[in-house]
């Protein structure tokens, strides 16, 4: 009996871990200038998306917390697929990925700029210039 109950915990644990990973999370409510906690992520590859969906599900729907993404392109690469394009069997759509697009559901805004420098200090980003 112990043992049929055990291993259902572990079953209901599962399964439920499955969900939570699986399920999107609620966006974001609060905007980045005005939110009491604001994170800055710096670039919209691999790691700056993964980043930004592991803090959606995080801070799931909170009005307290502002993520934005910075880029200084508006895309992101989906580089597995670029030697493909190259033969011509994947087209340049499909490897490019709009980031705003991305970041929308999630309650994310963008912001499109080039980071020069960051003072960790000041927690303050230098950009460049915009033509
Ligand atoms: C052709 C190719 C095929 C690959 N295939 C695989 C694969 O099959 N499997 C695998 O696991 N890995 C693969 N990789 C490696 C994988 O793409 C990288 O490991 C991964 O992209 C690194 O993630 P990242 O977030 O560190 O950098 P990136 O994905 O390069 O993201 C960096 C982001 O920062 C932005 N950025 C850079 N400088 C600035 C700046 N000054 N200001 C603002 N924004 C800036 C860039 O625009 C970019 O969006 C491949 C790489 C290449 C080139």
């Amino acid at each position: 009996m112990k043992g049929k109950l055990a291993i259902g915990g572990l079953l209901l644990g599962a399964a439920l871990g499955a969900y939570r990973r699986l399920r999107r999370p609620t966006s974001l409510e609060g905007r980045f200038a005005d939110a009491p906690i604001k994170i800055l992520i710096v670039g919209g590859g691999f790691g700056g998306l993964a980043v930004a969906r592991g803090l959606a599900r995080m801070f799931d729907g909170s009005k307290d917390v502002g993520v934005a993404l910075q880029d200084h392109r508006n895309y992101t690469t989906f580089w597995p697929m670029v030697p493909s394009v190259i033969p011509s069997n994947a087209e340049v759509r499909h490897v490019a990925h709009s980031l705003r697009r991305i970041l929308k559901p999630l309650g994310i805004e963008f912001f499109q700029d080039e980071v020069e420098e960051v003072d960790f200090e000041t927690r303050r980003l230098k950009v460049a210039e915009r033509d």
